[in-house]
C-alpha cells in the first residue's frame, strides 16, 4: 500500500509540474503566434516584431531549461541589475496587440528611470505578464494602467484595471495553487507570480472593487547606484 500511494503522490506532483510548465510556456507561444499572424497579413517583414518573437521564444528555452533543472540543486539564477522601465514597456508592447483584440487598451506611465532593480529578468516579465494578462481578462473593455514611480529604495509598480473585481473570498484565496473563477483558467499564474516577487525581495497586493477594479501593487528594492551595469 505504501508504495502504491508513493507512486500516486508522484503522479500528482508530476501532472502539477506539467501543468505549471505548459502554463509558462502559452503566454510566450500565444505572443508568438499573434505576431505570425500579423506578418501574414501585412506580407511585410518587420523587425520589431522579429525581435520580439525571437526574445519570446528564448523565454521559451529558459522556463524549459528552468524545468528541466528544477529537481536537480537549486541552481544560481543570475541576478542582473536591470532598469524597471523597459522590463515594463518591453511587456506592454508585447501584450498590446492581445489587448486590443478584448476592446482594451494599455497605457503606462514609466518615465522613474533611476528605478534599477536585481532581477532574473525573464521571471519579472512572467510576473508583469500573469498580472496584465489578469487585468485584461476581468474586463470587457476599458483601460489597464502602468504606472512605475520610486518611493525612498523601494520601485513601485502599479497595475490598475476597469475589470469586474473581486469579492473578499475571492481576494483572500488568489495565489493558491490552481484556485480560479475562470472556465479555462489553471489558477496557478499568481501563485508563481508570489514566489517569483518573494525571491526578489519584494512585495505584492491587491485591492478591488466589485463592479469598478482591481489595483496590483508590486514594490521592489532599488540597486545602489554603484552596483549598476548597463
Ligand atoms: P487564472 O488567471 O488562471 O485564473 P491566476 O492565478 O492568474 O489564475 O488568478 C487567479 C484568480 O484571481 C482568477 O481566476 C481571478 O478570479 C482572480 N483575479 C486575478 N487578477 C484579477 C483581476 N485583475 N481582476 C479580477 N479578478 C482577478
Ligand atoms: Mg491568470
Amino acid at each position: 500500500y505504501d508504495e502504491m500511494a508513493r507512486t500516486s503522490e508522484k503522479l500528482t506532483m508530476v501532472s502539477k509540474l506539467a501543468a505549471g510548465v505548459a502554463h509558462e510556456i502559452r503566454n510566450p507561444m500565444t505572443a508568438v503566434k499573434g505576431f505570425i499572424q500579423l506578418l501574414k497579413v501585412s506580407k511585410e517583414y518587420n523587425e520589431e516584431y522579429s525581435e520580439i518573437m525571437i526574445a519570446e521564444i528564448e523565454r521559451i528555452e529558459v522556463i524549459i531549461e528552468e524545468f528541466l533543472t528544477l529537481a536537480k540543486s537549486k541552481k544560481e539564477t543570475a541576478y542582473k541589475p536591470k532598469q524597471l522601465c523597459r522590463i515594463l514597456q518591453h511587456v506592454a508592447l508585447l501584450l498590446n496587440t492581445h489587448a486590443s483584440y478584448r476592446d482594451c487598451q494599455i497605457t503606462t506611465d514609466l518615465t522613474a528611470v533611476d528605478a534599477w532593480i536585481y532581477c532574473e529578468e525573464n521571471a519579472l516579465k512572467q510576473v508583469f505578464i500573469n498580472v496584465i494578462q489578469n487585468a485584461i481578462e476581468s474586463m470587457t473593455r476599458g483601460t489597464v494602467h502602468i504606472s512605475l514611480k520610486t518611493e525612498g529604495s523601494l520601485a513601485v509598480v502599479e497595475i490598475t484595471d476597469e475589470g469586474c473585481g473581486m469579492e473578499e473570498s475571492v481576494l483572500q484565496k488568489i495565489g493558491e495553487p490552481f484556485f480560479s473563477t475562470k472556465e479555462t483558467g489553471t489558477g496557478l499564474g499568481l501563485m508563481i507570480s508570489y514566489k517569483i516577487i518573494e525571491q526578489h525581495k519584494g512585495k505584492m497586493t491587491f485591492t478591488s472593487k466589485i463592479g469598478v477594479g482591481t489595483k496590483v501593487k508590486i514594490t521592489l528594492p532599488i540597486v545602489l547606484n554603484c552596483e549598476k551595469e548597463s
